[in-house]
């Protein structure tokens, strides 16, 4: 692949951590207007948790300069919260910075007097710190845009509402699957979620019950791939918040209940040249351009390694069976809810807007800005090979008996976390997209849970990790 490395990091200069200072007074002012007494600096690891470090308003001049100290030890965390270590990440020694994103800080509706900021991590030189995953989303975003691509995208959010007892989930409705009757019974509950997203800028375009007990859903409205991992962040924040008020607990969980359908984390991306959509008004397969196509190839031959990446923990593959819409096949098809691409052309009349590539597979446990990054790597290294696809499949995959699915070449996407870890391990594509740095410490991270959860039921596996994200 000729996608080139990136150049490497050049260190903040004096001038810019003054400027950042400067531009902050402005944040601040406008904060302190409106009540807001503390600052939560958050960035999701290598696991799909979000950290943080909090800030009284009063000191963001200083943290927009020059940042707030937090250990590079978070990114060999697991999800159990214990910790290993990898080629060139872990252990004690070290600090990073955190330097807020002034223009994404945003009053928290759900936690009064807060505000939030996504941060990116730099080294004490002032330099992009190799292990920051915002970064590198946005890094493989600009190598996009130099070759003229621009990209929008969005995280469908599925989570599932309730509390537990004897170690059991308990959902805070009863209602039926897409039902009025859980709106009914949650209706103050589903409007402050959908008023609290609104007030914080999040453009909120749909919302309804989902299909398994207590799971609901928002979609948001599309933005660039840093911009859409911080929205979903954002929103996941807000949700869990709302939901605490109500004394419920959030799930973003892949796996909620064992043999269950699980949360995604459904991906809609849309490429554009010169404001031109390349999902639309081509001479392919449903009006696909070449383009178009070739960076759906790319993406769809790279999904069994991307599935270390958006489909991170063990928790991950109790979600992703047959016949659950979670498209556990590796192959594409024109509204297909079992394809793990499924092409969403629009309707007839606008679907030069609309038309976009939902990725199906990815899950609530992924940390979005990983899964922006290496899906822009895959399509890119798709565009370089000139990629095609293969013909589309209808219908649910599970149905074609075996002969059939290898003769379209269709096969399973990873059926476990060690499985996907041997596909994530093994491409030169995500090592040399991702840095030495970061992919080693997520392939430790990894094999860390797949070590953790060994001979766990899938039962334990779901109680274990159900309120982790
Ligand atoms: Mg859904």
């Amino acid at each position: 692949m000729t996608t080139p490395a990136a150049n490497p990091p050049q260190a903040l200069t004096a001038q810019e951590r003054a400027a950042r200072s400067a531009r902050s007074a402005a944040v601040a002012e406008r904060l302190s207007a409106n009540g807001v007494t503390m600052i939560a600096l958050c960035w999701v690891d290598n696991t799909g948790v979000t950290r943080v470090k909090a800030i009284p308003a009063g000191r963001l001049e200083r943290v927009a300069g020059w940042g707030a100290g937090m250990s590079p030890v978070f990114d060999v965390f697991l999800i159990d919260d214990s910790i290993t270590s990898s080629a060139h990440i872990g252990g004690p020694d070290g600090d990073l910075r955190l330097l807020p994103d002034l223009d994404q800080v945003t009053e928290l509706a759900g936690q009064p007097g807060w505000a939030w900021a996504p941060v990116d991590r730099y080294t004490q030189d002032g330099k992009e710190y190799a292990g920051c995953q915002r970064s590198f989303a946005r890094r493989m975003a600009g190598l996009a845009a130099a070759r003229g691509l621009e990209f929008r995208m969005s995280f469908e959010i599925e989570w599932t509402v309730g509390t537990e007892a004897d170690a059991s989930f308990v959902p805070a409705c009863t209602g039926p699957a897409y039902g009025m009757t859980r709106v009914i019974e949650l209706s103050d509950y589903c409007r402050e979620v959908v008023t609290a997203l609104e007030r914080e800028g999040v453009v909120v375009e749909q919302f309804h019950p989902e299909y398994a007990a207590g799971q609901l859903e928002v979609s948001v409205a599309p933005a660039g791939p840093v911009g859409a991992a911080d929205l979903t962040a954002l929103a996941r924040q807000t949700i869990r918040a709302v939901s605490a008020r109500y004394g419920w607990q959030a799930s973003f969980a892949p796996s909620v209940v064992a043999g269950g359908v699980g949360n995604g984390a459904h991906l809609h991306v849309s490429m554009w040249r010169d404001g031109r959509n390349l999902f639309a008004g081509g001479p392919g397969r449903h009006g696909l351009t070449a383009d178009g196509e070739a960076f759906a190839g790319g993406a769809l031959s790279a999904l069994p390694a991307l599935a270390g990446i958006g489909m991170p923990s063990v928790a991950s593959y109790l979600r992703l069976v047959p016949s659950h819409w979670a498209g556990a096949y590796q192959c594409w098809g024109l509204e297909n809810r079992e394809a793990a691409l499924r092409l969403v052309t629009g309707s007839a009349g606008e679907r030069d807007t609309r038309a976009n590539l939902e990725i199906k597979c990815f899950d609530g446990a992924a940390n979005p800005y990983l899964v922006t990054g290496s899906l822009i790597a895959a399509g890119l290294a798709g565009l370089d090979e000139g990629a095609s696809l293969p013909p589309e499949v209808q219908g649910d995959p599970a149905g074609l008996a075996a002969p059939e699915l290898a003769s379209r070449g269709v096969r399973r996407l990873p059926q476990s976390l060690d499985e996907a870890i041997g596909q994530l391990a093994g491409s030169g594509l995500l090592r040399k997209a991702l840095g030495d740095a970061l992919f080693e410490a997520i392939l430790a991270v990894r094999r860390g849970e797949a070590a953790l959860f060994a001979g766990a039921s899938a039962d334990e596996v779901a109680a274990r990790t159900r309120w982790r994200w």
